[in-house]
């Protein structure tokens, strides 16, 4: 089987995991630990959400946190835009991309956007031809793309519809999102099989959440049928507002060490990401998801047992 050697992680911990979190975090607090991810050597970092304040207080802070972070110019940050506003906010912050928010079901979308997914998508006209005028590159997401809480499984010609819809919209980079871990691999690789298939011309992302176990095996199946972008969270922190009982993001740390086992590169410092999942564990401890933290990567080899030492 033909393998990709490198793939893109970003980085969503400060919009996915600090969401998340019952209380907000400081922002200078925020600021300092997305500096540190900065540092860790990922391409892309999801920095915030430009949401309404009074929908999720804990990102009320957006503009100040894209504006007083150190950026660098090899590093772009992107921000989820619900509408102009969000857009226009985004804009003026300085934001590199942007990534619209839509649900693939109608209930989902419903209880998240206040209209049905083809009318929402209806209203990133506006939205598409304002960023046209800026410098912001627009992205497309799909939440609930494997699986939603209310509707359970999606049919892949519902899927097929939203991406051809997209590319109308002048978008061809695209996020599919297993926001309450309900995929499979199987799944995985008909449906993204199925989408490249039909749209070569999109490209796909993967934004996997752990609730059941699955992400990393979810990751593999997109691996292989050529998916080489994904979304994970430093320390696994994460859930998502709209979806009853989403537990965190694949954990960051858990990724990048299984891809790099795999002989697959990443670019991203590991040792640097667990530390920064070390300091948010001991912050956030009920909120962090982590094979790494507990487990230790697979080079940390232990000290052999008294009387084995001449076994090599
Ligand atoms: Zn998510």
């Amino acid at each position: 089987m033909q393998m990709p050697g490198e793939v893109t992680i970003t980085e969503v911990c400060p919009r996915d995991g600090f969401q998340s979190l019952p209380n907000s975090i400081d922002s200078i607090d925020k600021i300092k630990i997305i500096n540190d991810i900065i540092d860790c050597g990922y391409k892309q970092i999801e920095v915030t959400s430009f949401v309404h304040p009074k929908a999720i207080p804990q990102l009320r802070d957006a503009e100040e946190v894209v504006t007083q972070i150190s950026r660098k110019n090899n590093v772009k940050l992107r921000a989820l835009v619900p509408n102009l506003r969000g857009l226009e906010r985004a804009i003026n912050a300085g934001v590199d991309k942007v990534k619209l928010m839509l649900s693939a079901t109608d209930s989902h979308s419903l209880s998240n956007a206040n209209c049905k997914t083809v009318e929402a998508m209806d209203g990133f006209v506006p939205l598409v031809e304002r960023a046209e005028d800026s410098q912001v590159a627009v992205s497309g997401s799909i939440s609930v793309a494997f699986g939603c809480p209310y509707e359970g499984l999606v049919p892949v010609d519902r899927l097929l519809m939203i991406c051809e819809k997209y590319l109308e919209l002048g978008i061809n980079d695209l996020s599919l999102a297993d926001t309450t871990g309900m995929g499979n691999p199987f799944q995985v690789q008909k449906v993204i099989g199925a989408l490249r298939r039909e749209f070569p011309e999109m490209r796909f992302s993967m934004h996997l959440h752990n609730t059941r176990g699955m992400a990393f095996a979810n990751a593999v199946a997109g691996l292989e049928v050529g998916v080489t972008d994904f979304d994970s969270s430093v320390a696994g922190l994460g859930g998502c507002p709209y979806a009853p009982n989403a537990s965190g993001n694949i954990a960051s740390e858990d990724l990048i060490h299984g891809f790099e086992e795999m002989g697959i590169k990443t670019g991203i410092d590991l040792d640097k990401v667990i530390s920064v999942a070390r300091s948010l564990e001991q912050q956030h401890k009920p909120y962090t998801n982590s094979f790494l933290l507990k487990a230790g990567k697979n080079s940390d080899l232990h000290i052999k047992p008294k009387g084995q030492e001449k076994l090599g």
